[in-house]
């Protein structure tokens, strides 16, 4: 199979919305008028972002959904993408389902695959996906990591740290249960992309990001480009880790053989959450969880804004707790 082949019977497929798709030297985009473009890159290597032997249906699927994150932490609705891939062969065995993880996600948020390029080389696969956001009365409704008012309340979607669970297991660093390891693997090999929450939330939250290396992390960006701090309650996060609730009760064994410390870890900095971190005012509470329920995606509040500047951890009782974890730099 030739490069040329390759891309028609995996890649091409009629154009939709696009003016004009695969096959040309560049892809045509109408943009809506009264709109913005909201466009993002993420690239994925093996080795450094997945293991060689994942399912290459599941990685199709993360390379978009991580993408798909960021246009929904910028409220953006996904348009279309590009895929830039090296692939060390081109095997039919991994190409079919490769393309079928990615197109399924991709048909389900009507983001259309319009171009890229394909290369022999080391596996790795970057994708560019372009997103609308509207602009009303001259003003973006686009959600940027820098509106957090003192005041505010901070929220998070879904569940944390069992991402970062699955990935020590494969690591071979903790043992855990078959039924545990299965949940938490889905969640680090098939994200959900929060879409539908980051389109819901324009015009209600005041910043957002989405969760990628680890919450305290990915929030210091928000704190940062906002000028502002936060304090963030660790019994909360603790409560998002899926398998952590799940296994806490009666089946608790496995729950009790690693460390409070090591779960909050997780939870707090563990990375491949890719759910969104969001502000909003207090006043808006109610307004937040109507857009929870009509995306229906379960959003908890984990913390609150302030003037004062840095990052602060509590437990439920108000006790700080200290804070040292790191979260994910790949230069660090
Ligand atoms: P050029 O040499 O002009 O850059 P290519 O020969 O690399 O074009 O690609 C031919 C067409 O196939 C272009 O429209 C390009 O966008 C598209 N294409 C190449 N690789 C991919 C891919 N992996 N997925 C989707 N489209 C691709
Ligand atoms: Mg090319």
């Amino acid at each position: 199979m030739g490069e040329f082949d390759l891309i028609e019977r995996y890649f091409k497929r009629p154009a939709r919305q696009a003016v004009l798709g695969v096959g040309d030297d560049c892809a045509l985009l109408q943009a809506a008028p009264g709109t913005q473009l909201a466009i993002s890159s993420d690239m994925l290597v093996e080795g450094r972002h997945f293991f060689a032997n994942v399912d290459p249906c599941l990685l199709g699927h993360k390379a978009l959904a991580v993408n798909l994150s960021d246009l929904a932490a910028c409220g953006a609705k996904p348009l279309a993408f590009t895929l830039a891939l090296a692939l060390p062969r081109a095997e039919a065995a991994w190409l079919a389902p490769f393309s079928q993880g990615l197109l399924a996600l991709a048909d389900a948020h009507a983001c259309e695959l319009v171009g890229g390029d394909t290369t022999q080389g080391p596996l790795t696969i970057c994708i560019t996906v372009f997103g609308e956001v509207p602009v009303t009365d001259g003003r973006s409704q686009a959600l940027l990591r820098s509106g957090a008012r003192a005041g505010d309340d901070l929220y998070v979607s879904g569940t944390l740290g069992d991402a970062r669970l699955a990935l020590e297991a494969l690591r071979g660093t903790v043992s855990v249960p078959a039924p545990v390891l299965a949940a938490a693997r889905l969640r680090l090999e098939a994200p959900t992309p929060r879409v539908a929450l980051g389109l819901a939330l324009r015009g209600i939250a005041t910043a957002a990001i989405d969760v990628s290396d680890g919450l305290l992390g990915d929030l210091g960006h928000v704190l940062k480009q906002s000028g502002v701090g936060a304090t963030v309650d660790t019994d909360v996060a603790l409560g998002l880790i899926a398998s952590h609730a799940d296994y806490s009760g009666a089946g608790g064994q496995f729950f009790s053989q690693i460390a409070p410390d090591q779960w909050l870890a997780w939870a707090l900095a563990g990375g491949d959450d890719y759910e969104l971190l969001f502000t909003a005012p207090t006043a808006a509470r109610e307004t937040v969880s109507a857009a929870a329920q009509a995306s229906l995606t379960p959003v908890t509040r984990i913390g609150r804004i302030h003037a004062e500047r840095g990052l602060h951890l509590v437990d439920k009782h108000g006790h700080t707790v200290n804070n040292t974890f790191c979260s994910f730099d790949h230069f660090a």
